[in-house]
């Protein structure tokens, strides 16, 4: 079930554009842990082409004994490298009452795969002007993120929708990618759709895989988790690419997005 005909929406970060184009890649680390660790990661993305950065300021963890983010120091780590390195940054916000503040700090806000059914914070999110991902929540049908998404497109139509992994029986990774969500939802919607292989395998070895079949099923972005020193990571080290394992990955995913290129021209 592909959409074909029907117009897709585009939403754009500056001079980014999402969905319908060009695949757009997302990364950053999981958390934003130090400037240093942030404006290291940005420098290498950047040096590599990476026009969008991500990173969790307020992280929904399921321990409260678990590193639970910088909150606004990180936000002010994000908006300083911003500055600095011209990166468009995108977080998590995790509370109706933070809107404003992330919305001040970043350029797209993310509702995480825990807060999908957060009502409260869906009816407000798209009133701060910037466009939102909307994660998957890990119990979620493709129906229920649809109409989660109606919640903020009440309000804004820049909504993008993003595959995370759902909870199945399989315990080898973290959650089961769910690829066929792509595809269903593009038939569904209009809306750009990413997929986060990170979060939907929880191992960083079959993150570049996962890429690809997210890529060649027509996803319209990836959102990758990258660390300068994974096994140090205070959150989600075991997922996290290496900068080489990044710079591998993004050579792979190069290659692939030219060979789908020239396909399309046939
Ligand atoms: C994240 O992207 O930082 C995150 C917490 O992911 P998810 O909400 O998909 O678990
Ligand atoms: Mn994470």
């Amino acid at each position: 079930m592909s959409d074909q005909g029907s117009p897709r929406t585009t939403v754009h970060v500056g001079e980014i554009a999402i969905g319908g184009g060009e695949p757009v890649i997302i990364a950053g680390p999981c958390s934003v842990e130090s400037h240093e660790q942030f404006s290291q990661t940005a420098e290498f993305l950047k040096a590599l082409g990476i026009r969008l950065m991500r990173g969790g300021a307020f992280k929904p963890r399921t321990s409260p004994f678990s590193f639970q983010g910088l909150g606004l120091d990180g936000l002010r780590i994000m908006s300083d490298v911003a500055r600095a390195t011209g990166l468009k940054m995108v977080t998590e916000v995790m509370d109706p009452r933070h809107i404003d503040l992330v919305a001040e700090h970043v350029d797209v806000l993310q509702v995480g795969a825990r807060n999908m059914q957060n009502f409260s914070l869906l009816r407000d999110v798209g009133k701060a002007g910037k466009p939102v991902i909307l994660k998957r929540g890990m119990a979620a049908t493709v129906k229920e993120l649809l109409l989660a998404a109606e919640y903020i497109l009440q309000d804004t139509p820049d909504v993008i929708l993003c595959e995370r992994g759902i909870r199945t029986f399989e315990t080898a990774t973290r959650n089961t990618l769910d690829l066929n969500a792509v595809p269903v939802l593009q038939g569904l919607s209009p809306l750009p759709v990413l997929v986060d292989p990170s979060h939907g395998t929880g191992r960083c070895d079959i993150v570049t895989p996962m890429s690809r079949g997210a890529l060649a099923c027509g996803a319209d972005g990836l959102m990758v988790e990258v660390h300068p020193n994974p096994p140090k990571a205070l959150s989600d080290g075991a997922q996290s690419l290496s900068f080489a394992q990044f710079r591998a990955f993004h050579a792979n995913i190069t290659r692939m997005l030219h060979a789908l290129n020239a396909e399309e021209a046939l």
